[in-house]
């Protein structure tokens, strides 16, 4: 049997159940690096058997839909190629806009990329010579050598479209440089930006993540504020952010723009999620068992009680509420400090 939200009358409801469609971002979100987040796979398959929507969306070129799918089965999180848009795919759609099918392109980055160039009928090309257009995605092999080729091919009039422009992106040893800084490379030799980027935040890919995986009440998952909560609210999609990946608490106090929801990982959606709840107009907030406060005379933020996360979660409330109705800018003043307590 399939239990759905108006049967579920014991309070506060399991996440997912608000949603029909779920888009997932990839890496700190499922895995990191060739690991999988813990509980990953067994959140994934509750949805799914729970019949919620999946698709897949990664600013991650390096690797074809086909692969990026094979990961996720062999992580035990269901998927199928068709599930999974990645950054290379809308980048070549595109430079379709921009170059004839069949036209040569120099390609920065990993097989990704080239697979995507051919599905699209243009011919991929390691090497520079009479290429029209560069598509640069990130690539562990990536070398200064084929940054150089690029610079010179966009100096000579090559239409450029970078996959995405994520600075960083975590693996299993740490957070790496990602392919945005290796697009600066290129930038700061030929001193202008890309034609066009395929990736989170653009509309470009969520547009098409909706086209293969429709809702009438989808969310984004994702561990970046810059492309994936930036991505879902440009779409007017509800986000939902994990700190396994990438953003930190202090991330979330910076943030300029807000995520509806706060999870430690993808566990947070089969779980019951406590909502932040005011109290005498912007002065408090609580949220399960802890309460955050302003203290306008020290200017903090302190939260107490409860888990971290329900402070963070309060917290976060209370500075939107302070940002909203008060005008503070508690990011871009650094004046307001957080303290979340041990
Ligand atoms: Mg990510």
């Amino acid at each position: 049997m399939t239990l759905t939200g108006t049967e579920n009358t014991a309070g506060a409801s399991v996440l997912f159940r608000e949603f029909d469609v779920v888009y997932f971002d990839l890496d700190g979100v499922l895995y990191r690096g060739k690991q999988s987040v813990p509980g990953a796979g067994e959140t994934v398959s509750e949805l799914v058997a729970q019949n919620c929507g999946v698709a897949y969306v990664t600013n991650n070129a390096s690797r074809t839909s086909d692969e990026v799918a094979a990961h996720l089965e062999a992580l035990g999180i269901p998927a199928k190629p068709a599930e999974v848009i990645t950054s290379a795919e809308v980048a070549v759609e595109i430079l379709r806009k921009h170059v004839q099918p069949g036209a040569k392109v120099f390609v920065v980055g990993g097989e990704g990329v080239a697979q995507a160039l051919s599905e699209a009928d243009f011919s991929p090309s390691r090497d520079p010579r009479d290429c029209v257009a560069v598509v640069q995605g990130f690539g562990p092999e990536v070398s200064w050598q084929e940054l150089a080729q690029a610079s010179y091919l966009i100096q000579g009039g090559a239409i450029w479209i970078a996959t995405n422009l994520d600075s960083t992106f975590p693996t299993g040893a740490g957070i790496a440089p990602g392919n945005g800084s290796l697009v600066g490379a290129v930038r700061n030799a030929v001193g202008r930006s890309p034609d066009g980027v395929g990736g989170k935040p653009d509309l470009a890919m969520m547009h098409k993540v909706m086209a293969v995986a429709p809702g009438r009440k989808p969310l984004l998952v994702g561990d970046r504020f810059d492309t994936d909560i930036a991505a879902g609210v440009a779409a007017g999609i509800p986000t939902m952010l994990v700190l396994s990946g990438v953003s930190t608490e202090s991330d979330v106090w910076r943030s300029q723009i807000r995520a509806d929801f706060i999870c430690e990982s993808v566990k947070g959606l089969v779980r019951e999620y406590a909502r932040p709840i005011e109290y005498l107009d912007h002065q408090y907030f609580d949220c399960g068992d802890a309460r955050a406060i302003y203290f306008e005379g020290n200017s903090v933020v302190r939260a107490e009680g409860g888990t971290r996360l329900e402070r963070l979660r309060a917290a976060d409330s209370l500075k939107w509420s302070l940002v909203n109705k008060v005008g503070v800018e508690p990011f871009t003043s650094g004046q307001i400090l957080l303290n979340l307590g041990d």
